[in-house]
């Protein structure tokens, strides 16, 4: 069975976990914070907080922003339903803005005449579909001009680069950047995620809430009685001084994390090889087409969103997908529409301004798409579904 995506684990990572775990700390030790550093600097950003996963740090960074609750957040109704839970878990509400055809990010336009038009909304939370990064300072203008905050998230976007170079996660155009190392991303340490930014009052705040709300740093002791003998500080001495959570990466995923981030640059550059050859081979086939225009190098191309339109044809996603399966090859749809969810309905969501995000559910499909994809599973894969298309 070919996957439609698939973590690369060596020995190598799995003797470093061993050992971690035979002879060194599990938890809270030295290792989180040099794979927070390490991090940081394959991105550009001055700080990186790891967390138990993306969501986790979704989470938190709507938190840190302490926006008014009931505020109005712009975000991409194609995608994980873990960007919009976040807002939802901060008291905020997601605004479902539709996507752009030729990107499958928010319409940037869109986002425009919205944010002239409503002034509850105070804050944008792109998403970077398939790895390919939204236009950022464009958004950043817009933000600017209205007083929005930015937290991108870039789950699928680790290793892609914006329009003037920079990396996605050095929040040159955001207040904090997400990333996940859930096995489909780019890197894996099992569950996991990080949350980069360059200001020190939100990284402090990120670091609290990540373990219980205890103070960390510089925060001064409020009580000055309890924390205090003959005025020195006592030795057992810490205070929670908000409502946290325990959010933290263990030592063992972080020297997972940091073996695998020494291979960033060679995933990157064998996920580029796949799509241009993918480019190549599906442009013999009729009825199918890349779902995104775009320049493949600035991409993580995280996974490989095609168009079918299946409206012309005898076969069903459905059948298409089962029989593919049964001939070895796997694929997924990337995604139902967040408001079409039961639960987002159930708060008044619908589709009816998401006409190009439903017409891309439609007809989507995500083909095999990582590292160790072989020259020949790759040819399996469009000889498998043209094949299917031309029945
Ligand atoms: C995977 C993913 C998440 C959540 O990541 P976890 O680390 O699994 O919590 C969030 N947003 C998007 C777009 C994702 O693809």
């Amino acid at each position: 069975m070919i996957p439609y995506g698939k973590h690369n684990v060596t020995w190598g990572d799995a003797l470093r976990v061993l050992w971690q775990i035979r002879f060194r700390s599990l938890t809270q030790g030295a290792q989180i914070e040099k794979f927070e550093q390490e991090v940081a600097k394959a991105v550009g950003a001055k700080y990186a907080v790891a967390v138990s996963s993306a969501t986790a740090g979704l989470h938190l960074a709507a938190l840190v922003l302490k926006l008014p609750q009931g505020s109005k957040v712009i975000t991409s109704p194609i995608s994980f339903v873990a960007s919009s839970n976040s807002l939802l878990y901060a008291g905020y509400k997601p605004e479902f803005l539709d996507i752009d055809p030729d990107t499958l990010n928010v319409d940037l336009e869109l986002i425009k005449t919205r944010v002239e038009l409503d002034n509850e909304i105070k804050a944008v939370l792109p998403v970077h579909f398939a790895g390919l990064p939204c236009d950022m300072e464009s958004i950043k203008e817009i933000a600017l001009k209205h007083d929005l905050r930015i937290i991108e998230d870039a789950a699928h976007a680790l290793g892609a680069e914006y329009s003037n170079g920079t990396k996605v996660g050095s929040c040159t155009y955001s207040d904090m950047t997400v990333l996940s190392f859930h096995p489909v991303k780019t890197i894996t340490t099992g569950e996991g995620g990080m949350v980069t930014t360059n200001d020190f009052e939100l990284y402090k705040n990120l670091l609290r809430l990540r373990s219980h709300g205890i103070n960390k740093l510089d925060d001064d002791f409020q009580d000055l009685i309890l924390s205090k003998t003959a005025n020195e500080t006592n030795p057992w001495y810490y205070e929670m001084i908000e409502l946290g959570f325990n959010y933290r990466m263990t030592e063992i995923q972080a020297v997972l994390g940091i073996n695998q981030l020494k291979r960033l640059d060679k995933f990157m550059k064998k996920r580029l090889s796949r799509v241009k050859k993918y480019s190549k081979l599906l442009n013999d086939v009729i009825g199918i087409n890349l779902a995104q225009n775009f320049d493949f190098k600035t991409s993580a191309n995280h996974i490989l969103p095609v168009r079918i339109d299946f409206s012309n044809l005898k076969i069903s996603r459905a059948t298409l997908m089962s029989s593919l399966r049964s001939n070895g090859v796997g694929s997924q749809v990337h995604y139902i529409p967040i408001p079409l969810h039961p639960y987002y309905k159930s708060l008044g969501y619908n589709i009816v301004n998401l006409p190009h995000a439903v017409a891309y559910y439609q007809e989507c499909l995500s083909l095999p798409l990582f590292p160790d994809l072989s020259n020949s599973e790759q040819k399996k894969v469009v000889r498998e579904i043209s094949r299917l298309l031309r029945n």
